[in-house]
């Protein structure tokens, strides 16, 4: 199982904002210690994020033009967004020519940035893009959400997208305020905060019973902790052996898969990843 990761993403921060490098180091160093070998990215294209993004939105990073105090102006960030992206779209390629589990353990996130706007920490869709580098190979694709918040930017992405299959599980009500019902071939599972295992492995198993049905050749996850009981951003009440089930049942799948860090904000961001990893290689689960 590998993961990639570049030591230059825990480079900008901004003082205060929850989407901090801490977590990042944090999880690398959890993770380094249970020996992973980890692979270093290379930036994406601007051509790369054409296909998910407008030409305005790639120029307004590039040019520090950004005025969103959630998502905010740092010095470089286009470079530190095109390697995130990078590093997503290099799992998705290691994952369809080596059928093998990658993880993408970078900043920043990306699921809510949509085709014209960035937002909620994200600037571009690394998720989104890696998934349409994959259809210029394959011809379905499932995104599978597991972050607390809706990835708006996804769905708005690929709404309407015959070759798509958009999944997410999430807390309603919770920022962005979207997702709160199915469009399309965008299937929202709202989940009321509070909300507990078992009730989300249930939501899950639905969840995945769709994704079989449609036949996917790969699926990308966009992997958010922020379902944690202890996060301090949303309130889903989620244990570490939540992960390690929810990784197993989507191995259990058979299909193809990646994932892409997104949210989680505990200071048990590496646990967390580490349990998911555990179900999702079928390492030994009692449940
Ligand atoms: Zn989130």
């Amino acid at each position: 199982m590998k993961i990639i990761f570049s030591q230059r993403c825990l480079e900008y921060e901004v003082l205060g904002h929850p989407e901090s490098p801490q977590r990042i180091r944090l999880a690398y160093n959890f993770l380094k210690e249970k020996g992973f070998e980890f692979i270093e990215p290379r930036p994406c294209s601007e051509e790369d994020i054409i296909l998910a993004h407008s030409r305005s939105l790639l120029e307004k990073v590039k040019n520090n033009q950004i005025f969103d105090p959630d998502t905010p102006n740092i010095l470089d960030i286009f470079k530190y967004a095109c390697l995130s992206v990078g590093s997503a779209i290099l799992a998705q390629e290691i994952c369809l020519t080596e059928n093998s589990k990658v993880l993408s353990l970078m900043r920043p996130p990306g699921h809510h940035a949509g085709y014209e706007q960035l937002g909620g920490f994200c600037y571009f869709n690394n998720i989104a893009i890696a998934i349409k580098k994959a259809l210029q190979k394959v011809n379905k694709a499932v995104i599978l959400d597991l972050d607390c918040h809706h990835g708006n930017g996804t769905q708005e992405i690929f709404l309407g997208n015959k070759n798509i299959l958009y999944v997410s599980l999430h807390q309603v009500p919770l920022y962005p305020g979207t997702g709160l019902r199915s469009e399309k071939n965008c299937l929202n599972y709202p989940l009321p905060p509070g909300t507990q295992e078992e009730e989300y492995l249930k939501t899950l198993r639905q969840a995945l019973e769709r994704i079989k049905e449609f036949k996917p050749e790969i699926i990308g996850i966009s992997l958010g902790l922020d379902t944690y009981e202890k996060d301090p951003l949303a309130n889903l009440k989620l244990k570490f052996s939540s992960y390690h089930k929810i990784g197993f049942l989507i191995n259990r799948l058979e299909i193809p898969s990646f994932a892409v860090l997104e949210g989680g904000y505990s200071a048990d961001l590496g646990r967390c990843i580490y349990e998911f990893i555990l179900g999702w290689e079928d390492k030994k689960v009692d449940f």
